[in-house]
């Protein structure tokens, strides 16, 4: 989609480095981290949010390179997070999966 920051990333429109990527996904480090691992997991085709997304394809496929970036990097403790909706923290209007690692994570999130 035009003007998505993320669509651009997937595409390589703007240069990045991949953590991972497979057929239908990619994933790489955010820009702002919140933690010591800090990754952004998102299908390479655009959907802007949870609500949108209907591929039970695309589905697997997000939790499979979840699943494979914290093989790659050895991660065995990580939070997975989905933001959806404004008030829910989302900011960026394209799909991502954070996978936040390296520090102790408190639950219940705020
Ligand atoms: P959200 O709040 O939508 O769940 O998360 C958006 C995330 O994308 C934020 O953690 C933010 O730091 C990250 N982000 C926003 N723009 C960029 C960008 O251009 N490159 C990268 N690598 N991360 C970005
Ligand atoms: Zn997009």
């Amino acid at each position: 989609m035009q003007d998505c920051i993320f669509c651009k990333i997937a595409n390589k429109e703007i240069p990045s480095n991949f953590v991972y990527e497979d057929e239908d996904c990619v994933a790489f480090n955010d820009l702002n981290p919140q933690a010591p691992t800090h990754i952004l997991v998102i299908p390479k085709k655009h959907y802007a949010s949870l609500n949108e997304l209907d591929d039970v394809k695309i589905m697997g496929a997000l939790l499979n390179a979840v699943k494979n970036v914290t093989k790659k990097l050895n991660i065995t403790d990580y939070r997975t997070v989905v933001n959806t909706g404004k008030q829910a923290g989302q900011e960026v209007f394209h799909i991502h999966f954070h996978v936040l690692s390296g520090r102790p994570l408190n639950w219940p999130p705020g």
